[in-house]
């Protein structure tokens, strides 16, 4: 087996088409999305059809039978070399994925860290079959199998990191891939596509560009087995219908308006500099970001000066600074939405604490918005009720601990909450009563390959990585021998 140095080098900056049977695949049509740091036209990439979509899928199911009648080391085998060689990629991955995202380069840095250590570790993960009953008479024995070919439809937010997370635990259960990108961000899915190339037996791994009518199509194929969505909970509910009438398998990754509940007896100066790089980051385009954050009253006032001073420490920037730790929302459609939302500070009398609506810069491009935090607004207004996916935030003020965890659930979503105190058990305890997929304690979006995440209520439908998000790859097989006649 090669070192990373060993892979060839791809071309980052002409060339982008779909890899469909290991092949570079053209359309007739191509579009191009737009650097949302300077508003400028990126490259082109195919514009797929239903044609495109038949031909991936058929090369997919063709690929099935013999991808998994290989032994679960061998899977890994593949991932381990795909590893290797997207890392041996990576310089260039990373200047796609700032223009691509308007990443700063600490965050498009940090994603690609990640993602290649995903790829590797979930590569280390096994689903053994349960031995349930085994007696002289008979052994009843749950096994996992794999489902066939499987889709990933992925935002924008993080195109690496959860294209990647989608891909290592469907293929190593045994599944074939197609990857749908976000037309907002389909480049580097394109590049690890032709990364993939070199490395899988063709069909296995396979990306697809296009723009928003390509995932229905995907949705509605009676070949595909099994889509597992990350994005909005409005199109995951669209996903989710149009799944039905083939009786797909599916995994919804949704939206979140994530709780943070500060105890009164934390080390404020410790905690706002944790908090802060947790509510911001990304300039909070990550489902996971904390996106209400209730404070005790008895240190409310001091915790909020002190958390505005860290907010204004984050210097705003596009992907070409290497300073900027916030990007530019990552595209004129969320921009405009957020800006929306914005616009309700005058309208709704909101106090705000740093930051403001957006003045209009002529001639200045890229879609920047100023970091914002709104102090104390009503329960029932927008920035509180609905998950802003951009740079503004409430901060609210809470006295009573059954009142705070009511108000933390009463929401349709539930991806994460997080609880903090010096008392860990008191924390705890309270942690068990928030209505998320994922709870912590003194943290907050801390994830692993090895442990699963996903939402509660409209934040998703099964969750993603560990043994848990593995076996979302797979049906279930009851299966009995009888010993005895
Ligand atoms: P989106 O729902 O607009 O799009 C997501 C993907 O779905 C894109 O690839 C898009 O092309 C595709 N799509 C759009 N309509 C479709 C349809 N009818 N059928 C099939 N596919 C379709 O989401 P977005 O704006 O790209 O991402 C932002 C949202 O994603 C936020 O709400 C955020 O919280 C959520 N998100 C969730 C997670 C998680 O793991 N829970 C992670 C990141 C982002």
């Amino acid at each position: 087996m090669g070192s990373a140095a060993d892979f060839p080098k791809i071309d980052f900056t002409s060339n982008f088409q779909n890899i469909i049977n290991n092949a570079l695949s053209s359309t007739p049509e191509t579009r191009q999305a737009v650097d949302p740091s300077t508003e400028e036209l990126l490259y082109h990439v195919p514009l797929s059809k239903q044609a495109d979509v038949d031909k991936a899928v058929s090369v997919a199911k063709a690929a099935f039978p013999a991808w998994k009648a290989l032994s679960y080391d061998e899977r890994a085998g593949y991932l381990g070399r795909y590893a290797d060689a997207i890392e041996a990629n990576v310089s260039g991955l990373q200047e796609l994925l700032m223009k691509e995202a308007g990443k700063p380069v600490s965050n498009a840095a940090g994603e690609l860290q990640f993602a290649i250590a995903h790829v590797r570790e979930t590569a280390k993960l096994r689903i053994e079959d349960d031995l349930i009953e085994d007696t002289e008479e008979r052994r009843a024995t749950v096994r996992y199998l794999p489902m066939g070919v499987g889709v990933g439809i992925i935002p924008w937010n993080y195109p690496v990191l959860l294209g990647l997370g989608k891909l290592g635990p469907a293929v190593l259960t045994g599944n074939t891939f197609i990857w749908k990108p976000s037309p907002f961000s389909p480049y580097t899915a394109l590049k690890l596509g032709e990364i993939a190339a070199q490395i899988f037996p063709p069909g296995v791994v396979q990306v697809l560009s296009g723009d928003e009518s390509l995932g229905p199509l995907f949705t509605a194929h009676p070949d595909v087995a099994k889509i597992s969505f990350t994005g909005s909970s409005a199109t995951g509910k669209k996903v989710m219908q149009a799944c039905a009438s083939t009786l797909k398998r599916l995994t919804l990754e949704l939206g979140g308006n994530d709780a943070s509940i500060i105890y009164d007896d934390v080390d404020v100066a410790q905690v706002v500099q944790k908090i802060g790089p947790m509510a911001f980051m990304h300039s909070g385009q990550i489902c996971m970001d904390i996106k209400r954050l209730y404070v005790h009253e008895k240190i409310y006032d001091e915790f909020l000066a002190a958390f505005v001073q860290v907010v204004k420490s984050f210097k705003v920037g596009g992907g070409g600074d290497p300073e900027a730790f916030l990007g530019p929302v990552q595209n004129r459609m969320q921009f405009e939405k957020v800006k929306d939302l914005y616009s309700e500070i005058g309208k709704q009398k909101w106090q705000v604490a740093t930051g403001g609506e957006p003045v209009a810069c002529d001639g200045k491009k890229g879609f920047f918005l100023p970091p914002t935090i709104i102090d104390n607004p009503p329960d029932d207004s927008r920035i509180v009720v609905e998950e802003p996916f951009g740079p503004i935030m409430p901060v609210l003020k809470w006295s009573d601990e059954d009142e705070v965890v009511r108000r933390a659930n009463n929401t349709n979503m539930g991806l994460g909450a997080s609880v903090w105190s010096n008392d860990i058990e008191k924390a705890e305890r309270l942690a068990r009563r928030l209505e998320a997929g994922s709870t912590w304690v003194n943290s907050h979006f801390e994830l692993s390959p090895y442990v699963p995440f996903g939402g509660h209520k409209w934040s998703g439908v099964g969750m993603d990585w560990g043994i848990v998000g593995l076996k979302g790859w797979c049906n279930t097989q009851a299966s009995w021998v009888r010993k005895k006649f």
